[in-house]
């Protein structure tokens, strides 16, 4: 697989992340619920060092619930706050902001005891393009403050937003590139549409998407396109064109319809509330140093 970036954007929006950590305590970091591990950057461990850090766990409402609670223990026991979030909903950000409290209490501690009073803690929001940061950053302040959509943040000069009276957030996001380490978090990547269509292969990565549900979910694909656990993942994909009518106009299957089909509905949780990874499959991708 091929991957496209802007390396002038890479670099500027790098470049722009290492200035704002200094300003801060605290790095709220925002990972995507299904996709924990690939939607996390390691840059993130070593910008981040000197820093407090928690993590979101955002579009939890498409992920698996047992799974999101899982990650949530996984990160704990890490020591690392983490709380589960739908960012669009305001509901939860009661729990953000205890969070962000507990994750802060260190510092304000030692500010009150070197008898800085007034002094708020500063923390700003990072996280891969797409992952919710904009969206949370707007449903967090109550107001429209920070642009939404899928392009980096444009917001010139800092501006903070004051959560109370103990807490600020910077309102632009820092942005990290996702990291392709290896092939699978490539992959899990463009599962989420984190990368653009255009330049993956839409049956091969429907095919690479159909084959580690049939493992990890495999009676969520039987009751929705009628396909059995033995199937390949290629007669899965068939199944799917099937299931669903795709036909081209001699009548033979379209699987690149049927792929388009798959990866929409997986991405829209219409295929249902999906994690593709789990803190066991850590093993191999590390990210020991937060
Ligand atoms: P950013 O690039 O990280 O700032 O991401 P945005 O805030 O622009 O969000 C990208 C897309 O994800 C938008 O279409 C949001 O509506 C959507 N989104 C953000 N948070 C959530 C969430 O918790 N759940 C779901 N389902 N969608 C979300």
């Amino acid at each position: 697989m091929q991957y496209q970036w802007y390396p002038g954007h890479m670099t500027k929006a790098k470049r722009q992340m290492q200035e704002d950590i200094k300003l801060v305590d605290l790095v709220i970091e925002l990972v995507d619920a299904r996709i924990p591990i690939s939607s996390h950057n390691p840059d993130i461990d070593t910008l981040g060092r000197q820093k407090s850090r928690m993590v979101l766990l955002n579009k939890a409402d498409l992920a698996d619930e047992a799974k999101n609670q899982a990650w949530c223990d996984y990160y704990k026991k890490q020591g690392i706050f983490a709380v589960r979030l739908d960012a669009r909903n305001r509901g939860g950000m009661k729990d953000v902001q205890s969070v962000i409290q507990d994750a802060c209490r260190e510092k304000i501690e030692r500010n009150l005891k070197r008898g800085i009073i007034n002094r708020p803690v500063r923390a700003m929001v990072a996280g891969i393009p797409n992952v919710g940061k904009s969206t949370f950053i707007n449903s967090f302040a109550g107001k429209a403050c920070a642009k939404t959509g899928n392009k980096p943040g444009v917001t010139k000069g800092k501006q903070w937003i004051r959560l109370n009276k103990q807490v600020e957030l910077l309102d632009t996001p820092g942005i990290l590139w996702p990291k392709f380490e290896n092939q699978i978090i490539g992959m899990h990547l463009a599962y989420i549409g984190s990368i653009r269509d255009e330049i993956v292969n839409r049956e091969e990565l429907a095919f690479e998407l159909l084959k580690e549900l049939l493992e990890r979910y495999p009676g969520l694909l039987a009751d929705r396109f009628a396909l059995s656990a033995a199937q390949t993942p290629l007669e899965a994909l068939e199944q799917v064109a099937k299931n669903r009518n795709c036909l081209k106009k001699g009548g033979e299957l379209d699987t690149e319809k049927a792929a388009a089909m798959l990866l929409e509905e997986f991405r829209s949780g219409k295929l249902g509330r999906i994690t593709m990874e789990e803190p066991r499959d850590r093993a191999d991708v590390s990210m020991d140093d937060q």
